[in-house]
């Protein structure tokens, strides 16, 4: 696939990028985002992996429960079956849907002394009808394997972390952000904090490999959080006092 990483055409009218089945998931992304464009499917490996991979695996991300997996954000395709037999659906190459990025955006993390709070509380913002562009859990164990391998400066005791990013128009977050205080405070959480810059955000939202390598050195077992333990070692990285009692 290595000859396949070409962009061929960018169609901002059309919304849509061109590219080569090997082309890097991020790259798709960074190549529109002076257009105000995104690529929307994230999964946690988008660094390394291709566009092809993504549409063989109809690969999601952090961020499919408000836009999707692949299949949503892809509108054409060239395929080559194993036996050779050629498929065109719509046009060449890989032709992936682009979506506008998003005018604001709030992350949150919050903490809990019980994982049903945290699970609650998920469970509590679908059931209000707010669609959080992204929402991510890690459990204790997680926490525990990032502070033996990088003192993430998460509490220790903290049973679950959740991740929550709202996506909307300026004038909608604040109310949205309200709401959601609200649902964290019945459902006890323990802390509250803000990322509070887009730095702090990407911090968040681009270590899965290295929560993926802590939590192999940590642990012989399975963690059913481990790509989420990101976030938690991406959090730690902020500084103590950005927390308040939510
Ligand atoms: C650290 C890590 C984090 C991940 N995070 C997520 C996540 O958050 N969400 C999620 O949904 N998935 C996730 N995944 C799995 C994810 O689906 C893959 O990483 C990605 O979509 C695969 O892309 P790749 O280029 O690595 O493909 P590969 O792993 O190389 O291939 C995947 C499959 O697609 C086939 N394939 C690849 N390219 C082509 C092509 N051009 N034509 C035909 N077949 C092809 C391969 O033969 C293989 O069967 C993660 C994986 C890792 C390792």
């Amino acid at each position: 696939m290595f000859r396949f990483r070409d962009i061929y055409e960018i169609d901002e009218l059309n919304r849509t990028i061109t590219v080569g089945a090997g082309t890097v998931n991020l790259r798709v992304s960074h190549a529109v985002k002076h257009l105000g464009m995104q690529f929307v499917p994230d999964p946690s490996s988008q660094k390394a992996c291709s566009i092809g991979g993504n549409i063989g695996e109809n690969a999601g991300g952090p961020h499919t429960l408000k836009y999707g997996v692949t299949v949503n954000h892809v509108v054409g395709l060239e395929a080559v079956m194993a036996d050779g037999t050629m498929y065109i659906w719509n046009c060449h190459e890989s032709v992936c849907r682009l979506t506008p990025l998003p005018e604001s955006i709030i992350t949150l993390l919050a903490t809990f002394s019980t994982i049903d709070d945290a699970c609650r509380t998920v469970s509590d913002i679908i059931a209000a009808g707010i669609v959080p562009a992204a929402m991510e859990m890690l459990d204790n164990p997680v926490i525990r394997a990032l502070q033996k391998t990088g003192n993430p400066g998460f509490p220790e005791d903290a049973e679950a972390l959740l991740i929550i990013e709202l996506e909307d128009l300026t004038e909608a977050l604040p109310e949205e952000k309200e709401h959601i205080l609200k649902i964290l405070q019945k459902n006890t959480a323990t802390q509250v904090k803000y990322a509070a810059s887009q730095e702090e955000r990407d911090i968040i939202w681009s270590c899965p490999q290295r929560s993926v390598r802590s939590n192999r050195r940590s642990y012989t077992g399975f963690l059913y959080a481990g790509r989420r333990g990101a976030a938690c070692k991406a959090a730690g990285d902020f500084p103590y006092n950005a927390w308040a009692v939510g």
